[in-house]
């Protein structure tokens, strides 16, 4: 009993009866990478790169990128490291990635849009980041952000194997692609829901909008519908499905997404002893179980409260 209670405090993420959660670092850098690498977590599920060009006046080179991602890399050695293609657009605005002022810029030319109107921008990014896993040997994974079509996902897999990386991932953000995630899924390695964006795009509510935080709640049900959707399809295209929004962070929602099927769970550093342990009290079928209560709630509220009393009765 002592040792099945000390593993649930260390290691990888896995259920009581083993089945295994990845757990990862949401960074933005190298100081967020310095500080993530030390502790224990098995690698990066989103590095948003957008995060070290803010302040960037003209594109940075292949050679200033390549020396910022070695630096974000080395510190976690073989560890996965999956590193999000620039996401900019008119809501997180970089100076050398302009496009012009948008109506909506939340619906606008952001993300991989913007990389399609600026495919230099992205082969740059893309170079830097091949010599930056030569150089360091580490698992290095990039993923496309705001993905909405097939053609969209096949794109970026093209440019990522040109560029000589080894995996293609895309974000699951747009209820588009999470509708239709096995066969967008069907073009590359890998997908990560982006719940914070899954959820804007779902209930219609701006991000940003503070009075419409209840709407922008993960455990609303046509959002969870929308994820339970995204995961059924990664399961038919037989690729794995992560989540990197807001909401992997949540102990009790995490064995909500576990129980859809999810395979990593990637947040802020700090939170990833909680959801390590929340999962390590719970078998497989528990967190199957809990992923029915949560998709037959009415409510957000009741959703939560359903899984918090089924959690506590499996405990
Ligand atoms: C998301 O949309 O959930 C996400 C992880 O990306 P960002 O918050 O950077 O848009
Ligand atoms: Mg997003």
């Amino acid at each position: 009993r002592l040792a099945a209670a000390l593993s649930a405090l260390s290691g990888a993420g896995r259920t009581r009866d083993g089945h295994s959660v990845a757990l990862l670092a949401n960074i933005g850098g190298i100081e967020d990478a310095e500080l993530a690498g030390p502790q224990d977590l098995e690698g990066v599920g989103l590095f948003r790169t957008e995060f070290v060009f803010l302040s960037s006046e003209t594109a940075p080179t292949v050679e200033e990128q390549t020396e910022i991602y070695r630096r974000v890399l080395a510190p976690f050695g073989d560890r996965r490291v999956v590193v999000r293609t620039l996401d900019a657009g008119a809501d997180k605005p970089l100076a050398f990635a302009d496009l012009g002022p948008e109506e909506n810029p939340a619906l606008g030319r952001r993300g991989l849009r913007l990389s399609q109107a600026r495919p230099e921008l992205l082969d740059a990014q893309l170079e830097a980041l091949a010599n930056a896993a030569r150089a360091t040997g580490a698992d290095v994974r990039v993923m496309a952000p705001m993905v909405a079509t097939t053609g969209e996902a096949r794109w970026f897999a093209e440019r990522v194997v040109a560029a000589g990386l080894p995996k293609s991932g895309v974000m699951i953000e747009v209820p588009a692609a999470a509708l239709r995630a096995e066969q967008v899924l069907g073009e590359v390695d890998f997908g990560s829901l982006g719940t914070n964006d899954l959820a804007q795009y779902t209930m219609a509510a701006d991000r940003m909008e503070g009075e419409l935080s209840s709407l922008l709640d993960p455990w609303q049900p046509a959002v969870l519908d929308v994820i339970a959707a995204a995961a059924r399809g990664a399961k038919a295209a037989g690729k794995p499905l992560g989540v990197c929004g807001e909401s992997a962070g949540d102990p009790l929602l995490a064995l909500v997404l576990a129980g859809l099927g999810i395979t990593s769970l990637s947040m802020a550093p700090s939170k990833v002893p909680f959801v390590r342990l929340a999962l390590a009290h719970h078998d497989l079928a528990d967190c199957e179980r809990l992923a029915d209560l949560a998709l037959a709630a009415s409510s957000a509220e009741a959703a939560r409260q359903a899984v918090l009393s089924g959690a506590a009765a499996e405990l």
